[in-house]
């Protein structure tokens, strides 16, 4: 009866109501996001041409591997076609962006994705800005950054802050006019999230620490939404959290066959009022919204 697709929202609220209120699944939000990815697909003509993404890999880091493959994976349960090329870390800067212009010019292709980080000596700003705006799915072309600070919503906002706004959304936490901490500066996550949490729509009120920051936990302490994106394995402890802020921890550290995030979770999870778990919290969004973005470039490339 479940399998019925119109009990599926009661399946997902049922499923909602099981688990402890303070964790928040961000493995059922992504499936909401999907859902609703599928929906739309469904309302498509039949013979329209489908959703197409490729993903771009240099060299066998196996973490890279494994994000690319699972990201392929959602893409094609969502019925979208999808492609990795894969190329050896000995490429040079110049035949990569050769490759990455062709992707361009390939109007069967909807969506490019390069898979960061790049091995050295290729550097990373110069790849990230090949890949045609229209096409960035990853929203690290200057171009799509631009349109970020500018407010702009035509262009693509990169997945995992968009993934943190979305579970602020889902989940009701409230932005506006709240301090949100974010402990890391990086470009793929925690610059890019915080122009996007200072923006009109989400109004927080936003401090971004970073490795020369001093008395981390005096600042971590203010926050009603804290977000960590450091990838160093347990640096939030307790002493760096307030009674019942929200906590999205974005790290993702192997600590033997284990993944942990940035957060001391055991020590934390007293205190707080909401928080991400790591596996199954912010790195499901991510992906969701990878395909949220990847079906933007579809309907832009179609016109429809
Ligand atoms: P970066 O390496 O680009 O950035 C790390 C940031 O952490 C830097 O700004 C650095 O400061 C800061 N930092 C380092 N040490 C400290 C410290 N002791 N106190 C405060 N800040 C510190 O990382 P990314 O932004 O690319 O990624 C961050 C984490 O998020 C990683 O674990 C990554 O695996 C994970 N990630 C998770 C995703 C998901 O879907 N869940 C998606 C993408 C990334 P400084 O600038 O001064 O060096």
């Amino acid at each position: 009866l479940i399998k019925n697709p119109c009990l599926s929202f009661l399946k997902r609220y049922l499923q909602r109501m099981s688990t402890d209120s303070k964790i928040i699944d961000g493995k059922l939000l992504a499936d909401e996001v999907l859902s609703e990815i599928r929906a739309k697909m469904a309302a498509i003509e039949s013979d329209a041409p489908k959703p197409a993404i490729t993903f771009v890999r240099v060299g066998e880091d196996p973490a890279s591997r494994s994000y690319v493959a699972r990201k392929q994976r959602v893409a094609n349960e969502l019925g979208f076609l999808s492609d990795i090329q894969v190329f050896p870390e000995t490429i040079t800067e110049s035949k990569l962006i050769e490759h990455i212009a062709s992707l361009n010019a390939n109007p069967n292709v909807h969506g490019i994705l390069v898979q960061a980080p790049l091995p050295a000596p290729l550097r990373t700003q110069s790849i990230f800005g090949a890949v045609d705006p229209r096409k960035d799915v990853d929203g690290f072309n200057p171009i799509n950054l631009g349109k970020l600070v500018t407010e702009d919503s035509s262009g693509f906002v990169p997945c995992t802050p968009l993934g943190l706004v979305e579970i602020c959304k889902r989940e009701n936490i409230q932005t506006e006019g709240r301090h949100l901490v974010i402990v890391g500066r990086g470009l793929i996550v925690g610059k890019p999230a915080s122009i996007l949490f200072v923006q009109k729509q989400l109004s927080a009120t936003v401090t971004v620490c970073h490795s020369k920051t001093q008395n981390l936990q005096n600042i971590t302490r203010q926050a009603d939404i804290l977000i960590a994106a450091t990838g160093l394995a347990g640096l939030i402890t307790a002493q760096h959290v307030k009674q019942d802020a929200v906590v999205l921890d974005v790290g993702i550290n192997r600590q033997g066959e284990n993944l942990v995030g940035d957060v001391d979770f055991e020590s934390v999870y007293p205190i707080v009022s909401r928080i991400t778990p790591v596996p199954g919290g912010v790195g499901p969004l991510t992906v969701a919204m990878l395909m949220v973005n990847t079906f933007k470039a579809y309907l832009l490339a179609l016109k429809i």
